[in-house]
């Protein structure tokens, strides 16, 4: 039987890779957008992680016609209320990079003690196939804000994200580490779990 294509929806290179790892060994031939000629992104105009997550799943299935696959996450930090929380792939200005965004955190940070260095990530993850949402899973990992970025693993804000049961960042530990105890690691497994028993039938 040919496999059934999934569609992941992200333009972000590092979310991509961690994905598709988490997705691999299944019966499903995994595509990224540019795969199938996909270029650009929507608008992420939810006022929480899972609308943007069912926004970007729902956009992506109806412009491929295939199963799509989106993850919305992010940092919530304590002292900042929240955030950079929704916002944190646009935190740090237009054109930031990864390094200026961790730059710019832990200046904001900075002479904070550890007990108010408190953070989550979250990620939210949604299956829609023909404009049905099939499947929706949120789970976060809590940790704390690292006095200065370690480790060159991961992406994003992995060099400042302390684990204290590991005792080093998410920076320092190898992808199937992450993945055991994080906030994706642990929607991708609820998504595993669904997606083993789906079967495409049209509908
Ligand atoms: P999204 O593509 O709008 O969901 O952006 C999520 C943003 O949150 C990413 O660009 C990263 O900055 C941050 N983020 C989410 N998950 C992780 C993670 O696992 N490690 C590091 N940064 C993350």
């Amino acid at each position: 039987m040919p496999e059934t294509p999934l569609l992941l929806g992200s333009s972000n290179p590092g979310k991509l890779r961690e994905m598709r790892e988490l997705l691999a060994g299944m019966t499903y031939r995994v595509v990224a957008p540019g795969d199938v000629g996909l270029r650009g992104a929507p608008a992420e105009t939810g006022a929480t992680f899972m609308e943007n997550a069912v926004l970007k799943a729902r956009h992506y299935a109806s412009e491929s016609g295939l199963l799509a696959v989106a993850d919305d996450s992010g940092l919530s930090v304590d002292a900042l209320g929240g955030g950079p929380g929704l916002y944190s792939s646009r935190f740090g200005g237009e054109g930031a990079t990864d390094d200026d965004r961790n730059r710019v955190l832990l200046e904001r940070l900075k002479d904070l003690p550890p007990e108010r260095r408190g953070a989550r990530f979250t990620s939210a993850v949604a299956a829609v196939r023909d404009g049905r949402v099939l499947f929706q899973a949120e789970e976060s990992v809590e940790g704390r804000i690292a006095e200065e970025p370690r480790g060159p693993n991961g992406f994003g804000y992995d060099p400042i994200f302390f684990y204290p049961p590991f005792g080093k960042t998410f920076g320092e530990v190898s992808g199937p580490e992450k993945d055991r105890v994080s906030h994706r690691g642990k929607s991708f497994a609820r998504l595993r779990e669904f997606l083993r028993s789906w079967r495409d039938v049209p509908s």
